[in-house]
Formats: C-alpha cells, sequence, structure tokens
C-alpha cells in the first residue's frame, strides 16, 4: 500500500472549501435529491415557514455538507454547523438551538453519534419547537419549558442503520445520495480544474475520475495531487501523461478501491475461498466495525461488481479475482 492520498490535509480541505458548488445549479449529480430539494424549497419559502427537518445519509465525501449549505444558501437563512460528539450533554443542544433565528438550519454531521440523552431532547424540538430543561439537581430540581423559533434541523450521517426509530421518523425527509458516475466526477473535476486555473484535457478529467471511487471529494483530491505533477515533470497542463504517471506514483488503484476495499477482497478471496461469508466474519477478519462494511464499504464493491450478496454471505465476483490476480479455486461449489 502506497501513500493514503485520501486522508486529508489542512490544505485539501482549504481546497475542498474552495471548490464547493455554492448553488444547487452548480451542484453536479445526484438529480432526483436536487430536483425533490428544489420543489420544499420553493414550497417553504412560498409559505413562508421554516424547511422541513431533513437527513441526508450515505458515503463520505459525497456531498452532504455542501448540499446542507447549498439549502440554507437557497432559503436565504443561516446555518449552524456541529457534530454528533461535540454536542456533550443537553445543556449544550439547548445552547444552540436558543441560538437560532425563525427558520434558521441546525446542522448536525454525525448525526449518528449524539448521545441518548441529548437524542431525546432533541424529540420535541423538531416536533414541537420546544425543549424542556432540567435546572438544579436534588430537592430544588424543576424543569423549565423553552419555546423555540421554528427552525430546520439538517442531519448527516455515513450510517443511518444507527439511527433510532423515533429519531428517524422525525425527519420529514430522507435523501440517501449515491456514487457518482465517471461523467459527472468528470465534469465535477473539470469544474474544479477552472476554479484552481489549471488546465485539463477532457481525457485526463475521465481517466481520474474513474479512479475516484465514485466520490467527488477523492476526485478534488486526486486532481490537487495531480496539479503538482503537472507543475514539476510536465509543462503545468493536466493531460493523460501526466495523469498515468502521477496515478502510478500514488499507486492508485486501477477501479480507484481503497486499501480497505483491497482487504475486503482478499479477505473473501484467500481466507474463504471467495466465499460466500458472513459480514460478521469479513468485518473480524479486516478489523472494521460489521456496520461500517456494510454501509460504508461494500455498497460500492457490490454496485462495481467485485462482490455478490448472497443469502448465505458474500462472494467475490470473477471480477475481484481479475483485479487481484488471484486464480479461482474449484472449491466444490459451483
Ligand atoms: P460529505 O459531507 O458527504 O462528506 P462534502 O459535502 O463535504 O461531503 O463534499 C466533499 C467535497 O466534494 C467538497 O469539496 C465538495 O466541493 C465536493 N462535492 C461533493 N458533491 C459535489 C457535487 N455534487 N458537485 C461538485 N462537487 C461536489
Amino acid at each position: 500500500p502506497g501513500t493514503d492520498f485520501r486522508l486529508l490535509n489542512t490544505a485539501d480541505r482549504e481546497f475542498e472549501n474552495h471548490v464547493r458548488p455554492q448553488a444547487m445549479d452548480e451542484f453536479l449529480g445526484q438529480p432526483a435529491i436536487a430536483d425533490n430539494l428544489r420543489i420544499f424549497i420553493q414550497a417553504a419559502k412560498m409559505r413562508g415557514e421554516a424547511l422541513d427537518h431533513i437527513l441526508f445519509h450515505g458515503p463520505p465525501g459525497l456531498g452532504k455538507t455542501t448540499l446542507s449549505r447549498i439549502v440554507a444558501r437557497e432559503m436565504g437563512v443561516k446555518i449552524r454547523e456541529t457534530s454528533g460528539p461535540v454536542i456533550e450533554k443537553p445543556a449544550d443542544l439547548a445552547g444552540l438551538l436558543t441560538s437560532l433565528e425563525a427558520g434558521d438550519i441546525l446542522f448536525i454531521d454525525e448525526i449518528h453519534r449524539l448521545s441518548n440523552v441529548v437524542e431525546e431532547y432533541l424529540y420535541s424540538a423538531m416536533e414541537d419547537y420546544r425543549i424542556d430543561i432540567l435546572i438544579d439537581s436534588g430537592p430544588h430540581a424543576r424543569s423549565i419549558q423553552l419555546s423555540l423559533q421554528p427552525f430546520t434541523l439538517i442531519g448527516a450521517t455515513t450510517r443511518s442503520g444507527l439511527l433510532t426509530a423515533p429519531l428517524l421518523s422525525r425527519f420529514g425527509m430522507r435523501f440517501r445520495l449515491s456514487y457518482y458516475t465517471s461523467d459527472v466526477l468528470q465534469q465535477i473535476i473539470i469544474r474544479s480544474a477552472k476554479l484552481l486555473q489549471v488546465p485539463i484535457t477532457p481525457e485526463a478529467a475521465m481517466e481520474l475520475a474513474r479512479r475516484s471511487r465514485g466520490t467527488p471529494r477523492i476526485a478534488n483530491a486526486l486532481l490537487r495531487r495531480m496539479r503538482d505533477f503537472a507543475q514539476v515533470i510536465g509543462n503545468g497542463c493536466i493531460d493523460e501523461a501526466i495523469v498515468r504517471k502521477g496515478l502510478e506514483a500514488l499507486q492508485v488503484d486501477e477501479y480507484g478501491l481503497d486499501e480497505m476495499d483491497n482487504r475486503i477482497l482478499t479477505t473473501i478471496i484467500d481466507k474463504f475461498k471467495g466465499g460466500p461469508v458472513g459480514i460478521n466474519t469479513i468485518a473480524t477478519a479486516v478489523g472494521e466495525e460489521p456496520g461500517t462494511i456494510e454501509e460504508v464499504y461494500e455498497p460500492f464493491l457490490i454496485q462495481e461488481g467485485f462482490i455478490h450478496r448472497t443469502p448465505r454471505g458474500r462472494e467475490a465476483t470473477d471480477k475481484a479475482y481479475r483485479h487481484l490476480g488471484r486464480k479461482r479455486m474449484d472449491n466444490g461449489n459451483s
């Protein structure tokens, strides 16, 4: 395994913000989500109401934060951003909620990591725009009720499977983001390159798109690295030759699979003769939670045809064998 270019550094983060689409019309891909959001935003504006609570779920880097900020902008309201683990106590949540003005958005990233107590306080806030808080303790303990301005909660999570039913049911809109096609990623790369003021050929953009694991965040990170290669070993333009050399130097997988993807495939093939093997067994072997494998890694591997889900577990496909350069042994299964 080479350097993991997916670990974003500060410069990557700055770059991400620099190329982040600001308006719905600049947001490429996810057409069904964008169309629905446009309608709900327009309707809420016409009625002069706060937008219904929204949940965005799906693997990292697909645009959950970006969409949330776009929604705020299009609604013409402020967005306050926080994340599940940061809200430690009900009082932290109360502080955030009471600071919101009518129609504002509270964005909670990693909402599956909220503590149970905090989550329970969120229920009445989402439902009736009020929150009961306990003041004092012991014999003087009493609770007071605070009313809140109508607000919109936007939750984002990579692990919707961990959300409780009561929380899920309080989101009026739930959107699952899916992996991007290479065509759309190519457009995203071309757009980002323009903002970076670095020339790129359409073919080079397509090659980067194919190796980006269906993920805009990875596409942008790769583009940033390619700019360096173009400047140092080329003439400044990112073309196919630069991309070939750059991706080889970074040891980017032909299909954009990352280290964990490859570990999952090698495990199924080498340790379990290609499967079928249960998700828990795979998880133990690669040292990851079964839920993370199911919600973060496996969907891409299934979509790209590297593994199959069967009633008896996961199976590696011929494509996975070819990709890893393994020969399928006859193990008695057909
Ligand atoms: P998430 O919150 O799902 O982890 P982000 O919203 O932070 O992902 O997006 C990661 C990066 O990918 C950002 O730099 C953003 O600019 C870019 N990006 C995501 N979705 C799109 C899109 N549909 N079009 C263009 N760029 C996108």
